[in-house]
């Protein structure tokens, strides 16, 4: 006897960061929901993303600040750091957000699907052999990260590897140069590992600001982060002793304890069975979804990491709330604006960075509507130490107004200067606003103000 189909109003696929906010937000407006998840709750950003990643970056932060200790007169000694400390009080710190998330699916009323879910002929979703339908259905299934084509590349790990180390390797490669490769490249570099970043170009960040490139292409240099430029690996040999060999296009790298593949993301969205109800996906098997994150298919929508657009966890929150408001809510017109996102690289020191890159404003605007601030300086904070730290920041303003199209910043403290000056931008703030307000000081930040 075929199974009974089970009926809801909105079923969401993937327990992640889009799928969650849009059920318990759809749940608020007493829709009857239910959501699916193939693992841990959360998804990636809790579990194999931004949460334990901040962690290690906050680890990383305290070995930088250990080594400042005695210029500001601290008689501390770093005597050794014990990674699996702190990985025993991260993966209980995500384990309890696991259970949070449980316990607000079910105070919300949202309906836990454990399982693999597909879809079937007649428009329903399987999760182990129980049907589900509903009228309204969301794919929130985010996406997984890459490993290259090349022989011995299974040898190496991913990100999600990353968060399973038990301890801080020796010696590690790092491949690629998005924010990813960046960010725990800087980690290992910070925390003593002998580390390399392997980028194909020249610098990393690539599609950033010019300014952020280079910065902090510089700073990993700096921090003691090899930095091998225009390097690509072949193939990669594990050794007797479990090192690997890795041969490149510039030659030959040994004893390596550690390949991390930071080389790119790919959408979910194979073993879902879209084919059968004809949801559509672009040339790199992301959702084909329009500004109101409709797909092809009516009433079926998709958000997040799987449909390939900034790929963010506020962006996936965002988009899966304002879709509940609209479907379930009679807002209509609701729906994400994808401009302006404000967004922070977790490198050493930090990058935060809104709006268009002097390059695409040029593009945009052309070169005599725009007119670019720059500020280089020494933090105060750098003032008693030796090794001084740099910040540097650009604004792109366009127009007779000089509105501030673009705001890119690196240095110590940038991560959490950004979200403030990100509302002033998405206001459509002029450089004269700017000036406008007083400066806060002694800050970094005064800067931002004080630009001529
Ligand atoms: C190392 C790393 C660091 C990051 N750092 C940041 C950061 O600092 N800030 C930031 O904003 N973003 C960061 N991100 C990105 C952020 O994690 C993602 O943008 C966000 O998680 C996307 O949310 P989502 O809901 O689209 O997908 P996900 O969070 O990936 O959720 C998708 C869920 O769907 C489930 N699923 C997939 N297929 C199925 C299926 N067929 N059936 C059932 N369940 C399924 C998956 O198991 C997963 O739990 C980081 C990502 C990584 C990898």
């Amino acid at each position: 006897m075929p199974p009974v189909v089970k009926t809801f109003d909105y079923l969401v696929i993937g327990g992640g960061s889009g799928g969650l906010a849009s059920a318990r937000r759809a749940a608020e407006f007493g829709v009857k929901a239910a959501i699916i998840e193939e693992s841990r709750w959360g998804g990636t950003c809790v579990n194999v993303g931004c949460v334990p990643k901040k962690i290690m970056f906050n680890t990383a932060m305290h070995a930088e600040f250990i080594h400042e200790h005695k210029e500001y007169g601290f008689d501390v000694e770093l005597k050794r750091f014990d990674w699996s400390v702190v990985k025993k009080s991260r993966d209980a710190y995500i384990k309890r957000l696991n259970g949070i998330y449980e316990s607000n699916l079910d105070k919300s009323k949202v309906e836990r699907i454990v399982g693999h879910a597909t879809f079937t002929d007649d428009r329903c979703v399987e999760v182990n052999g129980q049907k589900y339908s509903a009228p309204k259905i969301l794919i929130a299934t985010g996406g997984r990260p890459v490993f290259p084509n090349i022989p011995g590349a299974e040898h190496g790990i991913s990100s999600d590897g990353f968060f399973e180390l038990e301890d801080l390797p020796k010696k590690v490669v790092v491949v690629g140069a998005g924010y990813i490769a960046v960010e725990l490249a800087g980690i290992f570099g910070a925390l003593g590992a002998d580390t390399s970043i392997l980028i194909r170009y020249d610098q990393v960040l690539r599609t950033f600001d010019s300014m952020i490139s280079t910065s902090v292409t510089n700073n990993l240099e700096s921090g003691g982060v090899k930095v091998k430029r225009k390097t690509q690996i072949t193939s990669v040999t594990k050794e007797s002793d479990g090192s690997l060999t890795l041969e490149t296009t510039t030659g030959q790298i040994a004893g390596v304890t550690c390949l991390l593949w930071a080389i790119g993301r790919v959408p979910n969205t194979d073993n879902l069975g879209l084919d059968k109800v004809g949801v559509e996906l672009d040339s790199h098997k992301n959702i084909l979804v329009d500004e109101y994150q409709n797909t092809r298919v009516k009433d079926i929508y998709a958000l997040g990491d799987v449909c390939g657009k900034a790929l963010l966890t506020p962006v996936a929150i965002a988009a899966g709330r304002r879709l509940a408001h609209r479907v379930f809510n009679n807002e209509p017109d609701l729906k994400l604006d994808y401009s302006n996102i404000p967004t922070v690289v977790f490198s050493h020191p930090p990058v935060g960075t809104i709006g268009l890159t002097e390059e695409e404003a040029v593009r945009e605007y052309g070169k005599e509507k725009i007119k670019v601030y720059t500020a280089n300086f020494t933090p105060m904070y750098y003032a008693v130490l030796e090794q001084k730290g740099k910040c540097s920041m650009k604004l792109v303003c366009a127009g007779p107004q000089e509105k501030v199209v673009g705001l890119h910043i690196v240095g110590q403290g940038c991560d959490e200067m950004l979200q403030g000056f990100s509302v002033a931008i998405k206001m459509g703030a002029t450089k004269a606003q700017f000036d406008n307000t007083v400066a806060i000081h002694p800050t970094s930040s005064e800067e931002l103000v004080t630009m001529r």
